[in-house]
């Protein structure tokens, strides 16, 4: 893509109410636009990362044999009446509104009551089961504090996914292989060395639920890291008698700031039973479906990794979710986008499109001092310099990003170096 042509600019400046670090560098890089608080437009660039991330985690949600799906923001009361989770009193971030006849409904902040009521529609013998369902979906929720950026939105992309087991020893097998298939996303983002799989509470049906916590001081959650095993636990459940069950000394422990990027939980029966999701078993009996959720959100995990890798300079994409591979920047010479330097940047733009490669082509004609302070805030891996002094050398000058390591190499090496 041309950058002349990105209807997005950079700015200097994020708006003024804006004080978290994620949401000022996506602004001021155009990724994203702050409508109100909590509420934000994903740009061109935005929506490229998000699709980088929601790619991988659709990838690592079928490896394990998840049934993509997609239910709506409309809900119909009723169902949550069932399980008791309509009442402000009961959940209080429900955004609510009516139909012209009266009847209220809700915009959807979690998904199990409509799905639990979809699968009883289907679900009724032991052979149907397990299955496993998610869907990326738009939340709701009125939260009180949106001061975290894309890490807290009243509207926000959740990943969901749901499983429905025969019994506890069929859905432990599936939960672990999601509990898995988690820390392979988080490795994938980029944030896999930061990120603990850690103890916090859990519900009626288990001691435990596990949250995936990114070390970070814009987090709003407070974790305890065992240096050693690098198992943590949320401060929630933080006791002796805890610190016991998992096998670690509280002396040991380090206390951290930390992002909750996702979690998981088993949810037995809680949703099963008042909704009627029962299936028969081998000897015809009938049985409620366990349940357990998965919950991961990508708008958050995009934050995080602004958060957590970018430096003074701007934002540092890793490779897997930034919106383009490289960042190709001509600095024009006297003659502009006619003359040499223009011609081969141009000539380097169609080559490396052609092989596939994800670009932005920095075709604008500004300062070089400007056009580099977009490129480091914009974030992009690699970038690409041609210029006047680099053709006359008859070289391509390359700096990463991440490292801030510059080599300077001929055109028939750079496959090589990309490759890598
Ligand atoms: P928190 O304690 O941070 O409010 P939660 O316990 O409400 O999170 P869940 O309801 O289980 O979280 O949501 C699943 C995932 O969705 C979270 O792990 C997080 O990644 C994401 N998420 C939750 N709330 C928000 C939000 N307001 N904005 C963006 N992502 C969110
Ligand atoms: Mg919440």
């Amino acid at each position: 893509m041309r950058q002349s042509q990105l209807f997005t600019k950079t700015r200097k400046e994020a708006p003024k109410d804006e004080v978290s670090k994620n949401a000022q560098l996506l602004i001021r890089a155009g990724y994203i636009h702050k409508e109100m608080a909590g509420v934000y437009s994903f740009l061109p660039l935005g929506l490229r990362v998000m699709e980088k991330i929601t790619g991988i985690i659709r990838e690592e949600m079928n490896v394990v044999g998840g049934q993509e799906l997609s239910l709506t923001a409309l809900q119909d009361k009723s169902l949550w009446e069932k399980t008791d989770r309509w009442d402000d009193a009961k959940v209080d971030n429900w955004f609510k509104t009516k139909l012209k006849n009266g009847t209220e409904v809700g915009l959807g902040m979690t998904h199990e009551e409509p799905l639990t009521a979809i699968m009883a529609e289907y679900v009724s013998s032991y052979r149907d089961l397990p299955i496993a369902a998610y869907q990326f979906q738009t939340k709701f929720r009125n939260e009180t504090r949106a001061k975290s950026g894309i890490m807290r939105g009243r509207e926000f992309l959740m990943k969901d996914m749901y499983t429905f087991s025969k019994d506890e020893k069929e859905h432990a097998a599936y939960y672990a292989k999601i509990h898995d298939a988690y820390i392979k996303i988080f490795k994938r983002l980029g944030i896999g060395d930061t990120t603990h799989a850690t103890f916090a509470a859990g519900g009626i049906f288990s001691k435990y639920s596990e949250e995936f916590q990114t070390e970070s001081e814009a987090g709003e959650d407070l974790i305890y890291v065992d240096p050693k095993s690098g198992k943590a636990l949320n401060k929630e459940v933080l006791t002796d008698e805890v610190l016991a069950d998992l096998g670690l000394s509280r002396a040991d422990l380090v206390e951290k700031k930390s992002i909750e990027v996702g979690n998981i939980f088993n949810l037995g029966t809680k949703f099963s039973e008042p909704l009627g999701l029962t299936y028969l078993n081998e000897k015809g009996e009938k049985q409620p479906v366990i349940m357990g959720c998965y919950g991961l959100g990508p708008s958050r995990a995009m934050g995080t990794i602004v958060e957590v890798l970018s430096d003074e300079n701007g934002i540092v994409w890793p490779k897997s979710v930034a919106p383009f591979a490289i960042h190709l920047v001509v600095l024009h010479d006297k003659e502009g986008k006619d003359g040499t330097v223009g011609k081969a940047a141009e000539e380097l733009y169609s080559d490396l499109t052609k092989q596939g490669y994800e670009v932005l082509f920095d075709d604008r004609e500004l300062r070089p001092g400007e056009k580099f302070a977009d490129s480091d805030l914009i974030g992009i891996p690699l970038r690409i310099v041609v210029s006047e002094k680099n053709l006359a050398e008859g070289k391509l000058e390359l700096k990463h990003r991440a490292s801030g390591k510059v080599e300077k190499i001929t055109e028939a090496e750079l496959s090589a170096v990309l490759a890598k």
